[in-house]
Parts: C-alpha cells; sequence; structure tokens
C-alpha cells in the first residue's frame, strides 16, 4: 500500500507525532489493521459516513480505510553529500510514496531548536534543498546518458526534454512538486521532489488559535496541503476517555483530534479516495486512486470482481441517508446502474454486479 515518509529536522516533535500516530493504531483494536513494522504506522482514516450506513443496514462491524505513516529516521542536513545515514534517509524517501515533512511552530524554551531559532520558512527550505540537490545529483548523470540515447534514438527526446527542464526547475532552488511537473516522463528516473508533500505544523495554543498565521503557513506551502496540530495535546488525547479528550480538544478550540485532519489530508495527499459498500456483515471504506472506474474499484474487493464485471449499483451517500434506506432510495429513482467507463466519486454507495 502507499505510504507517507514522515521527515523534519531534529526535536521538531516526528517521534511524538509518529507514537501518537502508532497508539492511534493499537486503539483501534477492533479494527483489523495492525501496526506492521516499528516505523510504520497504519492508523484509520476516521469516517462519520460508515457509522451511518451501519445504522441503514444494521452492520455488524464498520472497517474505515487506512493510511499508512512511516517514520524516516536520520540526518537531513547534508544527506545529498551521501555518507552512511544521509544514503539511507534518501533511500528511505525514494521508498515512499508522498513526504511528509513535520515543521515546528511551538515555543518552548525548553526544546532546543537545531537552528537556535523558530523558522518555519527555513526549515522547509533546509530540508527541500537537500533534496533538491539529491535530484539534481541524480539528473547530472542521467543527462549525459539520456542525451547520448536521444542522438541515436529519437523517441528518448522527450525523456530527455523532460530531465532538462526538470533540471532548470530545480536549479531554480524549486521541488517539482511545487512546480507541478508532470511525473510521468520523469518516472525512470525516481527523482524525490515529484512525490506530493505535505506538512504538519506542530503548533502550540497560541498558532491553533491564530487564523491569520496559520493562512500565512498555508499560503507558505501550497500546492502541498498543511495541517496543524499539538503534538504533545495530540499523545495526551489518546490516554483520555472521549469525554475527557473533547473537553481537553474544546479547551483548545478544536474539534477534532488534529490526528483526524493528518489522517484525511495524508489520504488525499496520496491521491486516493474511497468508495463505501454496505450490509449486514459490514459498513466499509474501500481505498481506489483518484480517477478510478467502476471495475478497478471492484477489483480491490476481488480480483475477479475486475475481470467478470457487469456494472455497478450506485447510489451517492446523501441520497441514501436522505431516503433512510436502500428500497427507499431505489423506489425514489436515486440508485444508477454505471458500466465500466464510469469515473468512481468519493461516497459512492456501490454494489457490484459480476460473472464469476
Ligand atoms: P523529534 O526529534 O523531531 O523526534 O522530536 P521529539 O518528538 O523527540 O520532540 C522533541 C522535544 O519536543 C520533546 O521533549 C517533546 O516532548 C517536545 N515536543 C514535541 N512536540 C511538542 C509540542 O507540540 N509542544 C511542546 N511544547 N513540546 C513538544
Amino acid at each position: 500500500s502507499l505510504t507517507l515518509g514522515i521527515v523534519g529536522l531534529p526535536n521538531v516533535g516526528k517521534s511524538t507525532l509518529f507514537n501518537a500516530l502508532t497508539r492511534n493504531d493499537v486503539l483501534a483494536a477492533n479494527y483489523p489493521f495492525a501496526t506492521i513494522e516499528p516505523n510504520v504506522g497504519v492508523v484509520p482514516l476516521p469516517d462519520t459516513r460508515l457509522d451511518e450506513l451501519a445504522k441503514i443496514h444494521s452492520s455488524a462491524k464498520v472497517v474505515p480505510a487506512t493510511v499508512s505513516f512511516v517514520d524516516i529516521a536520520g540526518i537531513v542536513k547534508g544527506a545529498s553529500e551521501g555518507a552512511g545515514l544521509g544514503n539511507k534517509f534518501l533511500a528511505n524517501i525514494r521508498e515512499s510514496d508522498a513526504i511528509c515533512q513535520v515543521v515546528r511552530v511551538f515555543e518552548d524554551s525548553d526544546v532546543v531548536h537545531v537552528d537556535g531559532r523558530i523558522d518555519a520558512a527555513s526549515d522547509i527550505d533546509t530540508i527541500a534543498t537537500e533534496l533538491i540537490l539529491a535530484d539534481l545529483q541524480t539528473l547530472e548523470k542521467a543527462l549525459v546518458r539520456l542525451e547520448k540515447e536521444a542522438r541515436t534514438n529519437k523517441d528518448r527526446r522527450p525523456a530527455l526534454e523532460a530531465a532538462q527542464q526538470a533540471a532548470a526547475i530545480l536549479n531554480d532552488g524549486k521541488t517539482l512538486f511545487q512546480a507541478g511537473v508532470d511525473s510521468e516522463p520523469l518516472r525512470e528516473l525516481t527523482l524525490l521532489t515529484t512525490k506530493p508533500f505535505l506538512y504538519v505544523f506542530n503548533a502550540d495554543e497560541a498558532i491553533l488559535s491564530d487564523e491569520a498565521k496559520r493562512k500565512e503557513l498555508t499560503e507558505l506551502v501550497a500546492p502541498a496541503q498543511a495541517v496543524f496540530l499539538d503534538a504533545k495535546v495530540e499523545s495526551e488525547l489518546l490516554e483520555l476517555d472521549d469525554e475527557s479528550a473533547l473537553e481537553l480538544l474544546e479547551s483548545i478550540g478544536q474539534d477534532e483530534p488534529g490526528l483526524n485532519a493528518l489522517a484525511r489530508a495524508g489520504f488525499t495527499t496520496l491521491g486516493l479516495q474511497t468508495y463505501l459498500t454496505a450490509g449486514p456483515k459490514e459498513s466499509r471504506a474501500w481505498t481506489i486512486h483518484q480517477g478510478d472506474t467502476a471495475p478497478q474499484a471492484a477489483g480491490v474487493i476481488h480480483t475477479d470482481f475486475e475481470r467478470g464485471f457487469i456494472k455497478a449499483e450506485i447510489v451517492s451517500y446523501d441520497d441514501l441517508v436522505a431516503a433512510k434506506s436502500m428500497s427507499a432510495a431505489k423506489a425514489a429513482g436515486k440508485v444508477r446502474m454505471e458500466g465500466k467507463d464510469y469515473v468512481m466519486h468519493d461516497g459512492d454507495v456501490v454494489e457490484f454486479r459480476f460473472n464469476v
């Protein structure tokens, strides 16, 4: 499955956040997922629609989609210069499908900042620069080879041109994700900065309640998504019962745990979406890629479903809830029959028809 690699400078709260993520995972013990490896946290994608569907269908259980975060330890500054831990850091990022940087914006004189001061823009720049330098090194070698190949084989020209364009952007100090380049012709080079980025601002109450500051930081990282949370509070929340957790959240002006927002942002950053199925056995969210067709969606349940796909019976979640039952939704003409070219929408409640 796709993963987000958590990176950040030392002392920004990565471990605190990662521990909260993995504990959240353990807390969800009634769900069929587990922490696979010590450095992987598999967390549920919160989805209140599943509870509503479970009510309508008297489902025995609810199965949410999940999002996987990988804790990427290792040095950051100077990583692109190679040696040992730096290589491992970059190799781990290469294996991730998206990059999730934790950025410290909380004030705490007891926690030392590596550069002696809190400066989000500079921290973001430090990591981006290492990844940009690593990509430039990759490109330097690739360009020599691609130029040679393109001289004798014109089919290689698009790859060469894409690499040249990428090098120009990176030399300009921008990541390829930021610049919005099409990563497809660059795929063979496995560059780091084509991966989507997500920023988690580890904030204190002052920043959580400062809308102007949050807006400024959100704009700083666009087109990447920004999530604001207090990693320390997130880990405290997991120790509390629901009522006390809600009180603590209210006291800092939040209406849900920041981990929920992080799971959602992580999920969409990976280019994923869900569709829903519901019945007496379970109400469940299934993970697909944005833009997947109905047969591809069926294939997530079982490969036979994709091969034998006939059609999909689909009602949108809102229509189903408004009608209060599947039969009422049918009677109201809200249930559609979709064929193999149908592109799935988030919130589609689906029943597949297939041959096996
Ligand atoms: P890492 O080096 O990035 O993994 O950072 P840690 O998670 O180990 O955190 C470094 C220090 O900052 C620890 O003493 C944490 O307790 C503290 N810390 C982490 N998150 C927060 C936060 O949101 N607020 C405050 N005040 N301290 C935090």
